[in-house]
Order: C-alpha cells, then sequence, then structure tokens
C-alpha cells in the first residue's frame, strides 16, 4: 500500500493513501470532535456526510476549513488541527445547531448521554449567539418501539445511513426542503405505517433525544406497586453481558448474578431466565429441522427468534414465508409458559401475572403486541423494557449495582444452560440447535460442543457441519443488509442451505437498539461476544435438551417436542406484509 507522509500539529507522520484527516490525527492521539460521522468502514460502508462542520480543521493553502473526515490526505498534506479559526468554527457550528433546538437537557431521555450537549459542553459554548424562528414538529410515537422527535434532530442522517445502507430498509430520508426539511419517512407518514422492523439501530446511533425508545418504565412501576398483581420478569442472556456498563464496569463483564440480585431489588414476584425460553426454543426448533430434514420439508429452515428479522422478512420477502421456523422467540415462549405451567402450579389466574421482559432490543416490544402472538387477550408478554431502561429504573431506585452479591434466577423457568446463553451473539442459536440436533439425529453424545467454525464477526458466513452421514449447509447473516443478499442468493439459486440464522443487528442481540450506547465501537461488541462465550464455557450444562427442568416441562405438561400442546403454546405464524 502506497504510504504519503503528512505534517499534523508539527508532527510528521506516514499514513496509507486514502486515510482522512480525522483518521490521521486518531493515529497519532489527536482529538477532533465529530458530530455526523460515523464509522462504518467494519461494515464495508463509506460515511461521508460532512454535513454538521463539527470537525474542520485548517490545511496549509486552503482558504477554506476543510472536514477532516471527509478530506482526504494526500503527499506533503501539513494540517492544524488547534487553530483559534478552526476552533471557533466548530463552536459556531454546534452554536447555529442549539439556536434551533429545544433546551431542555433537564428532562430529555438523553440527558447526559447526548452527543450534542457533550459537545457543547466541550467546546466551552456558555451563550448561543443566533436567534431565531424554532422547527415545531408532531412527535411520532405511532409505533410501539420508538418515537421520532424531529425537534431535537440535527440532520446528521447518521440514521438515515445506517436504515438504508447498513439494514436497506430505507425508511429514513430527508423529506421537505430548506428550514422545513426533517429526516423521516417518506409522505411525512407515522412510523408505524411504513415497513420499519424496529431493529432500533438507527436510535443506537442517533447523537441527540431525536429518535429514542418508548418508555416503558411508568408501566412497569405501576404495576409493581399493584398489590393484586403478580409480576414476574425475565431478562435476556445480552443484558448480563452489559448492563455493567451503564454503572461504569469493563464492557464484557459478565453480571448475571448481580443483574438478578437487582431485578429482586425491585420487588418483582419472580425473576425467570429467558434462557430457560432459549432451551424451550432449541427442544422446539431441532425437533423442526430434524423433521424437515427427514421428512424432504421446505429448506433451509430460517431461525425466527429476532422480531426485527421476523418483520424485515414478512415486508420484503413475503413470498418466502413457509421457510423460516414456525417457533416464537424465546421470550414469547417464556411468556407463554408462565401464563399458562407456571400459573397452573401456582394457582395464580394468568390474568393477574404481568410478565415484563427486560431485553436488548426495540423490536421485542412491537413483537410483544402482535396479535398473532397475544392469546385470549391476555398477552404472553405484558410489558418490555430495554437494557438502558433497567439501568434507569435502578438509578431511580437507588440501587448500587456495583456493590450487589450475586442471585440465581427463580425456580422454575430460571434454570438454564450453556447452549441458551449463546443466544446473545451472532451464530448462536444455531450453534445451540446443532448441538441437540447432533445428538438426536445421530443418538450418540457430542464430546465436542463449540462449534467454532460457525463463530465470529463477518457479516455472512457459512459453514458445514458433519452430523452422522450427512453434511449439513450452515448460513448465519446479521445485519438487515447481509441477511438481505444471503436471501437474495439463495431465491437466485446461488447458495444453497440446509439452516440459516439470521440477527438483524450487528453482532447480534449484543449490538442491539436498548443497549448501552456503544457509539459504534466493535470493540464494545466484540467484548460483549467474548462474556457470552465465557457465560456458555463456565456452565455445567451446554445442551438445551440436558436442561433438568425443561424435561420436566416437557414430561409434566407439554408432552412430545412439537406435539400439539407445544404447537399451540410455542409456535406461530408469519403474515405478508406490504412494502412501504
Ligand atoms: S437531545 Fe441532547 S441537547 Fe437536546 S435536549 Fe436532549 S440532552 Fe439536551
Ligand atoms: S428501526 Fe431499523 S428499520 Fe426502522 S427506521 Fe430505524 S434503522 Fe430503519
Ligand atoms: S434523527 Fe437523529 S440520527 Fe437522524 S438525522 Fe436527526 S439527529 Fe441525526
Amino acid at each position: 500500500m502506497k504510504m504519503l507522509s503528512i505534517v499534523i500539529n508539527d508532527m510528521h507522520i506516514q499514513v496509507p493513501e486514502g486515510t482522512t484527516i480525522l483518521e490521521a490525527s486518531r493515529q497519532v492521539n489527536l482529538k477532533i470532535p465529530t458530530l455526523c460521522h460515523l464509522d462504518l468502514k467494519e461494515f464495508g460502508i463509506k460515511n461521508q456526510n460532512a454535513s454538521c462542520r463539527v470537525c474542520v480543521v485548517e490545511v496549509e493553502g486552503r482558504r477554506s476549513l476543510v472536514p477532516s473526515c471527509a478530506e482526504v490526505c494526500t503527499d506533503g498534506m501539513v494540517i492544524r488541527t488547534d487553530t483559534i479559526r478552526a476552533i471557533s468554527a466548530r463552536r459556531m457550528a454546534v452554536e447555529l445547531l442549539l439556536s434551533n433546538h429545544p433546551s431542555e437537557c433537564l428532562v430529555c431521555t438523553k440527558n447526559l448521554d447526548c452527543d450534542l450537549q457533550k459537545l457543547a459542553q466541550d467546546l466551552n459554548v456558555r451563550e448561543i449567539h443566533y436567534t431565531g424562528e424554532k422547527m415545531h414538529y408532531e412527535k411520532d410515537s405511532s409505533s410501539f418501539a420508538l418515537i421520532k422527535d424531529p425537534n431535537k434532530c440535527i440532520m446528521c442522517r447518521r440514521c438515515e445511513t445506517v436504515c438504508n445502507e447498513l439494514q436497506t430498509c430505507g425508511i429514513l430520508s430527508a423529506v421537505d426542503r430548506g428550514f422545513n426539511v426533517i429526516v423521516g419517512p417518506a409522505f411525512h407518514l407515522d412510523m408505524a405505517d411504513t415497513s420499519c422492523t424496529f431493529c432500533g439501530q438507527c436510535v443506537a446511533v442517533c447523537p441527540t433525544a431525536a429518535l429514542t425508545e418508548i418508555d416503558n418504565t411508568t408501566k412497569v412501576w405501576q404495576a409493581l406497586n399493584n398489590p393484586k398483581k403478580h409480576v414476574v420478569v425475565q431478562a435476556a442472556p445480552a443484558v448480563r453481558v452489559a448492563i455493567g456498563e451503564i454503572f461504569g464496569m469493563e464492557p464484557g463483564t459478565i453480571s448475571t448474578g448481580k443483574l438478578v440480585s437487582a431485578l429482586k431489588a425491585l420487588h418483582f414476584d419472580a425473576v425467570f431466565d429467558t434462557n430457560f425460553g432459549a432451551d424451550l426454543t432449541i427442544m422446539e426448533e431441532a425437533t423442526e429441522l430434524i423433521n424437515r430434514i427427514e421428512n424432504g420439508g421446505t429448506l433451509p429452515m430460517l431461525t425466527s427468534c429476532c422480531p426485527a428479522w421476523v418483520k424485515f422478512f414478512e415486508h420484503q420477502f413475503p413470498d418466502l414465508l413457509d421457510i423460516p421456523s414456525t417457533c416464537k422467540s424465546p421470550m414469547i415462549m417464556l411468556g407463554a409458559i408462565t401464563k399458562s405451567y407456571y400459573a397452573e402450579k401456582m394457582g395464580i389466574d394468568p390474568k393477574d401475572i404481568v410478565m415484563v421482559s427486560v431485553m436488548p432490543c426495540l423490536a421485542k416490544k412491537a413483537e410483544a403486541k402482535r396479535s398473532e402472538l397475544t392469546k385470549d387477550d391476555n398477552d404472553n408478554v405484558d410489558i418490555v423494557i430495554t437494557t438502558r431502561e433497567l439501568g434507569h429504573m435502578l438509578i431511580e431506585a437507588g440501587v448500587s449495582f456495583t456493590r450487589l452479591q450475586d442471585s440465581n434466577f427463580d425456580s422454575i423457568l430460571g434454570e438454564s444452560t450453556g447452549a441458551a446463553v449463546i443466544f446473545g451473539t451472532t451464530g448462536g442459536v444455531i450453534e445451540a440447535a446443532i448441538r441437540t440436533a447432533y445428538e438426536w439425529m445421530t443418538k450418540k453424545t457430542l464430546e465436542e460442543v463449540n462449534f467454532k467454525q460457525l463463530r465470529g464477526m463477518e457479516g455472512i458466513r457459512s459453514a458445514t457441519v458433519k452430523i452422522g452421514e450427512r453434511n449439513l449447509r450452515i448460513g448465519i447473516a446479521h445485519g438487515l443488509g447481509n441477511a438481505r443478499k444471503l436471501l437474495e442468493d439463495i431465491q437466485k439459486g446461488i447458495s444453497h442451505f440446509d439452516a440459516i440464522e439470521i440477527m438483524a443487528c450487528p453482532g447480534g442481540c449484543i449490538g442491539g437498539g436498548g443497549q448501552p450506547y456503544h457509539h459504534r465501537d466493535m470493540e464494545i461488541i466484540k467484548k460483549r461476544q467474548m462474556a457470552i462465550y465465557q457465560s456458555d464455557q463456565n456452565k455445567k450444562i451446554r445442551k438445551s435438551h440436558e436442561n433438568p427442568y425443561i424435561k420436566k416441562l416437557y414430561e409434566e405438561y407439554l408432552g412430545e417436542p412439537g406435539g400439539e400442546k407445544a404447537h399451540s403454546l410455542l409456535h406461530t405464524h408469519y403474515v405478508p406484509r406490504k412494502r412501504i
């Protein structure tokens, strides 16, 4: 690769051709502020909005300041990042944004977690010298998952890049012109009326509170304060490896025991583990996969536990609705079992049970409200909150998370295996399914449970797993753009698989839209992934079908995996939706 010589703040350095000034400055630990910039190189996506002008620097021989995020270094370039002119221009850019921005930080969801607020602080903005008319738009809270507040939008267009290029959903773009321009769906449609998957990746990158999750914490407090209700909570695998970040713990810290203690400190009546639901999912999904393989069913079988992925294929591939597994997601399965088996055992009317789910995901909020997944007007899962919302509740309640002792999940829906915890990362669901399918198909003990060929962070991966005499072709994709590529190749007959796992978010649930903001730092996602695999390693039982409480559930209540009762409680169907 050709190397270039540049001078940056009097430092002589070499950078590879194609390096931007911003990247060069980071190489020598110089901090240039950014706002609209979004580093998606890891996903093969170039993002050079260069619209906010917050990262401007001086380049010798150039009359105008240049945006360092978009300007590529040239040989012999002399750059200064710290001149009064550059600093003043950055401050002015932020002041202009603030002049058309509601000053309501104290009551804003993003207070202390907002890039714009932080930038105003870092640039020492103490006065706004520009006044004028401010935008006034209605908030869009039409969906169950997210709120769009255009009044707080700074037109950085990060959301648009993520939605259109990473997720290929095409929901968000600039609509109207001039002063009235906003980012939103075409024709100002409500988000609920579009093909939005509610993956929440736009929320994860929005630097302000223009895109945030629907906050359900008040509903949880109300349920907890209602003595007539038996309030049960479940927590997803990805939550336990990320919630510590909210309390200053290192990314990738496994906080399972503290998480359970924290939920108990909030006075839930029972604390169950979504991982139990994941083990149950494997019982049903492995059964379905084996049936399809052995009885000439439709292949490939697609996993169906990611609700953003489910909504994506309903809108984008309505002709392929027969290939996803009919299994409900672990969250919904656990809700269904809580309101049937557990309710019966405890002698509680299911109508008096409130099931709260703590999820890394915004799409789970919408999934819980799908009409296909609610039975007898009694939702399987009543309230979904994200990892971030749980963090807010714990801070509100004064729970010192880092000082908590470890506790165990409650019986009878709290025991789980290593296979279940890996649901939290890309590749984990299919690995868990293979561990069980292998033993059921070969009737032999699987000695090596780590299928390393299924692991990793590449957007699209494939591997062949030998099960007896059969070679099972496995495909894996994370990120909806990658999922689209994989499905299009199948439609064109380019790719042939027996089973495919897809997760909508980069990295899988560990990178979900409801997790502590990771600012697209893939190192954080990788640390969470390592923690997930470590949690699996730490478990005594690592195959779902060996979970003793799962065995008991089938013996006492469900009958056979894939049987009539299991089918009515644990399976669902999909509906074709228009692409809007
Ligand atoms: S989005 Fe940020 S700057 Fe705007 S009100 Fe909220 S915290 Fe303050
Ligand atoms: S939630 Fe996902 S699909 Fe919907 S607008 Fe945001 S990025 Fe696009
Ligand atoms: S909604 Fe958020 S991410 Fe999208 S353009 Fe506005 S401020 Fe940027």
